[in-house]
């Protein structure tokens, strides 16, 4: 439903909680955060209200990290739990991924995945990607995530973070909104402007079927067939 993702200078839980905030007008069942760092990827999620996941995280602070994804879910499969809520990651903890929208052949998928061994441990038609993801790893996030891309039917917008690029954050989008919000040695994504509105009013407008790699300096966006595509950039207004 929610979706931010950060990659810059600051404490990325901040910018992530911070977003989500800003989305919850959108209504929403679960809220969650990943983050990558010098220790791996972290993950805490809590069906509820963002309230629940801020005394999650007073509870068990958020270790140090500058890139990371924040999202508030509307269940579609899978009922309202913990579990299910979102970040989702892979067999072995370093992919986390977070989605709007229904993957429509999620059950072939995981079907596929789990014939080939993989263990999926929530209901969700979200967590295929995550696996998806770690299936074709070998060639980097942003290409890993242009090929799950070719897997999927239905509408999404995704974006993971994986530990092995700890300064990248993937995004991608089908008939589902994301925008780029352009900083100063940090950039961000969100589900609408209001994810990232209290950092930048610079934001880049993706096109559909499109992926985008967000590194603190640099946005880099090709379409689902690899190709540079195009983007175009606008100032958000102050009536946002
Ligand atoms: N279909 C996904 C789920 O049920 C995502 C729902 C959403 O857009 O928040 O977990």
């Amino acid at each position: 439903c929610g979706i931010v993702g950060y990659t810059g200078r600051r404490q990325a839980i901040e910018v992530a909680v911070e977003g989500l905030g800003r989305l919850e007008y959108r209504g929403y069942d679960s809220a969650g955060v990943a983050l990558v760092g010098p220790g791996g990827l972290a993950v805490e999620k809590r069906a509820g209200k963002l309230a629940n996941l801020r005394s999650a995280l007073l509870s068990r602070p958020a270790p140090p990290s500058t890139t990371g994804i924040g999202h508030t879910r509307w269940a579609t499969h899978g009922a309202p739990t913990d579990r299910n809520a979102h970040p989702h990651t892979d067999c072995a903890g370093r992919i986390a991924v977070i989605h709007n929208g229904i993957i429509e052949n999620f059950a072939a998928l995981r079907a596929e995945l789990e014939d080939a061994g993989h263990l999926l441990v929530s209901e969700t038609d979200t967590e295929v990607v995550a696996h998806l993801l770690e299936e074709f790893a070998a060639g980097g996030l942003a290409e890993a995530m242009r090929r799950v891309c070719l897997r999927l039917e239905g509408a999404f917008t995704l974006l993971a973070i994986s530990a092995d690029e700890p300064e990248v954050v993937v995004g991608a989008r089908r008939n589902s909104p994301l925008v780029v919000g352009r900083g100063d040695g940090e950039n961000f994504l969100g589900s609408d402007v209001a994810a990232f509105i209290a950092y930048t009013r610079e934001a880049v407008e993706l096109g559909q079927d499109q992926v985008v790699e967000l590194r603190p300096s640099k946005i880099t966006v090709v379409d689902f067939n690899g190709m540079p595509a195009e983007t175009r950039d606008y100032h958000v207004g102050w009536d946002a």
